[in-house]
């Protein structure tokens, strides 16, 4: 879905607008080439905005062109060339690569097919204006990429075309020159060009203006020669009256001194024909029995009526052949009446010798020559120009589109686009037009080598500069990517040391010394560190182990105390359970402790409970065995898999081994016995898992040992299905 975003579709807006006032006016190059730099916007909207912000761009910017060329097919070409820049732009490809990619592919080829079908310019034009339309793409897309990066912060938008991935530095730094050197050399390539191209055709127009000034004057004095030979013999025979015998024989004689006219005749005031050269033509003429009359002709005309010396156009000559001819005429007179013309005489201008005036100027091979007569017939045409003379010369003027400062012409008659001739041409007194004419193509076929030239040029300097870059971008990029491995793992390759040689650019250098030293720095904190942390975990280990026994044990004597009684009971009782065992519980209580207390004083008491927790650690070494101080002169059995036969005995003689025990307080010199109470059970591991039910049923026990008169031992089985099968018979 697309999705328009104001901001977005007024930026767009801007350049469209923008593009358009400079699309108003392309720079003109050549005849009909023209760079075009409005496009610069669509391809700055292709890349900020994506593929159809730049076809909204380039529809308001390419109207310029639509403007100035009239011509529907630039929202095409340019529509397609904006999508497809924008699009590319979506693939992180540069706008310049894909530019180029673009007219190789679709725009030159397209563009020529659509010369070749919709206009009639020749082929090879439409090769030279393809060519020249896809420099003209990678100027502007150079320069709408550069513009982008020269100054980022414009470019800034919220909603712009990001990179999807990040590029290397060898990438960024290979367009960067990429950019530049297209930019600078087409730029500078069209510039030269055009300048010498413009050198190249004034030079050319000045051959032509030249030559047609010098076959001009060739010309007239041709006409003049002859015209004046006319009138020379017309005034020499009008001194004399001659036999028309001798006026054949001096018509004869004359002829051969101006060989530049074809046949010569005489003719009387009737018109017709008394004397000719060639003789032969006369008689041939004679034997159809009537006299060759010229009273129609416009030569006998002005000559004879109107008296004067006369230049005809040209005319199908008749009576002596049917040949395209000049005639020159003039009155003939008798001394008698000089005013009244007696006859006349005219010469036929042989036309091939405008051939050799044409040849005169032979050594340009590309200037022809052509002849016009006041009424726009061909005199004369080189024969390059395909003219015949006699006939009407047509021509078109040139295409508007094709700026010169020359003048152009088209003489073929196919409509052609591209202008065939430029020309100079000369008039002459007579009402003669000389024309010099100098093919086009040549020109055309100039500037096409010199695009091809610069195109070729680009793609060397190209090549040339993605190696440049590969190499300065490895400068820094390689080092960098060896000191990240260098410091990021713990080896100490020497190839790396290396990396980092004297071709590396300083900051690089500088940085790669300064990781060394931190990392040495930071080896030497690590170290510190790890030997504190040891130290540390040992303190604590130990403070560790100290809680631990803080917590499970009574500091006086050294026995468990009742929290870990606690905790541990349920994992005996558990184990007891499971494997069908029983589990004797005995509470042991001192008997008149308070009274060892009050009598032999706290220390004794004191003693007297270590002794005591001594002597349940000799009698009950089991290691099943717990043994607990269970509150103050109070102690607690644990006594789980214990032999269930043997156990009251075993009680039995702890108790007497107890009272026998002589508590020998030597500090106090005190010298006293102890007796303990103890409260009994034996129970199947399945009774409880709560101690203090245990715990309950052996203080019963032991009460009674105490009213009993102390220094006795209750022991009982606890009532129990299990137990009761465990027990003895
Ligand atoms: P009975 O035979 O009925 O048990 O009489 P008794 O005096 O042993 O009983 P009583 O509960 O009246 O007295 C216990 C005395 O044990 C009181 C107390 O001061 C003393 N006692 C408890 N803990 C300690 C201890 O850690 N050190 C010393 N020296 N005396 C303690
Ligand atoms: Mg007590
Ligand atoms: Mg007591």
């Amino acid at each position: 879905m697309l999705k328009i975003e104001q901001n977005r579709l007024l930026f767009a807006t801007v350049l469209g607008v923008v593009g358009f006032f400079i699309n108003l006016y392309p720079i003109h190059l050549f005849a009909n080439v023209q760079l075009i730099l409005g496009n610069v916007a669509y391809v700055i909207s292709a890349i900020i905005l994506g593929p159809w912000y730049a076809l909204y761009t380039a529809i308001i910017a390419v109207s310029g062109l639509m403007v100035a060329w009239d011509s529907l097919h630039v929202y095409f070409l340019f529509g397609i060339e904006a999508i497809f820049l924008g699009f590319a732009r979506r693939r992180d490809i540069y706008a310049l690569y894909a530019n180029f990619a673009f007219w190789l592919i679709l725009g030159m080829p397209g563009f020529y097919l659509y010369i070749s079908l919709f206009t009639e310019l020749p082929t090879t034009h439409a090769t030279f204006i393809a060519l020249k339309q896809g420099i003209n793409g990678l100027i502007y897309a150079s320069i709408g990429s550069l513009l982008i990066i020269l100054t980022p912060s414009f470019w800034h938008f919220q909603s712009k075309v990001k990179d999807k991935q990040r590029r290397t530095f060898n990438t960024q730094l290979t367009y960067t020159f990429t950019l530049v050197i297209t930019t600078a050399l087409l730029m500078a390539a069209l510039m030269f060009n055009n300048q010498f191209i413009e050198r190249q055709q004034s030079l050319m127009y000045d051959a032509i203006k030249n030559t047609a000034n010098n076959l001009a004057s060739s010309t007239k004095a041709y006409l003049a020669v002859h015209s004046s030979a006319i009138n020379n013999a017309a005034q020499w025979l009008s001194l004399n009256v001659h036999s028309d015998k001798d006026e054949q024989i001096l018509l004869s004689q004359l002829h051969s001194n101006y060989p530049g006219f074809i046949t010569m005749l005489m003719a009387d005031s009737e018109a017709n024909i008394v004397a000719a050269s060639p003789a032969s033509l006369l008689r041939k003429a004679q034997t159809s029995q009537k006299p060759l009359n010229i009273a129609e002709r416009d030569y006998f005309i002005e000559a004879f009526i109107n008296q004067r010396t006369y230049t005809s156009p040209l005319f199908l000559g008749k009576g002596f052949g049917n040949d395209p001819i000049v005639a020159i005429s003039a009155p003939l007179y008798r001394p008698e009446s000089p005013h009244q013309p007696i006859g006349i005489i005219e010469g036929s201008l042989d036309l091939n010798q405008f051939k050799i005036i044409d040849e005169i100027d032979n050594n340009n091979q590309n200037q022809f020559m052509l002849l016009l007569d006041q009424n726009q017939r061909v005199l004369y045409a080189s024969e390059q120009l395909n003219l015949a003379p006699l006939s009407d010369f047509t021509f078109s003027p040139h295409n508007p589109n094709y700026i010169s400062p020359f003048p152009l012409i088209n003489i073929s008659q196919n409509n052609n686009m591209a202008p065939e001739y430029v020309y100079a041409s000369v008039s002459l007194d007579n009402g003669w037009q000389l024309l010099i004419l100098n093919p086009f193509r040549p020109l055309v076929e100039l500037v096409e080598n010199m695009y091809l030239t610069t195109f070729a040029m680009l793609i060397v300097s190209l090549l040339i500069a993605l190696y440049l870059s590969r190499i300065v971008s490895a400068r820094l990029t390689r080092p960098l990517e060896n000191i990240a491995s260098k410091f990021s793992t713990n080896s100490d390759d020497a190839y790396i040391e290396y990396a980092v040689d004297e071709e590396s650019p300083k900051e690089i250098y500088s940085l790669f010394h300064r990781l060394k030293q931190s990392k040495s720095q930071l080896i030497g904190y690590q170290l510190e560190l790890e030997e504190k942390v040891a130290i540390r975990t040992i303190e604590l280990e130990h403070a560790n182990s100290q809680l631990k026994a803080l917590a499970e044990k009574d500091p006086l004597t050294g026995l468990y105390n009742r929290r870990y009684a606690e905790d541990k009971f349920t994992a005996v009782q558990e184990l007891c359970q499971r494997s069908d065992e029983v589990i004797a519980i005995a509470l042991l209580d001192l008997d008149k402790f308070k009274f060892i207390n009050d009598t032999y004083g706290h220390h004794s008491g004191d003693l007297t409970l270590k002794l005591v927790a001594k002597q349940l650690q000799q009698d009950f070494k089991r290691n099943s065995d717990i043994i607990v101080r269970y509150g103050g002169e109070e102690f607690l059995l644990i006594m789980p898999l214990c032999n269930a036969l043997k156990i009251e005995e075993h009680l039995e003689h702890f108790r007497e081994r107890l009272s026998q025990l002589v508590i020998d307080d030597q500090e106090d010199n005190h010298q006293f016995n102890v007796t303990t109470s103890i409260g009994a059970v034996l129970g199947n591991g399945t009774y409880s898992a709560s101690l203090e039910d245990w715990v309950k049923q052996a203080d019963i026990n032991l009460y009674q040992a105490k009213h009993s008169g102390r220094n006795k031992l209750i022991f009982t089985t606890l009532k129990d299905t299990n137990v009761q099968a465990t027990e003895p018979q």
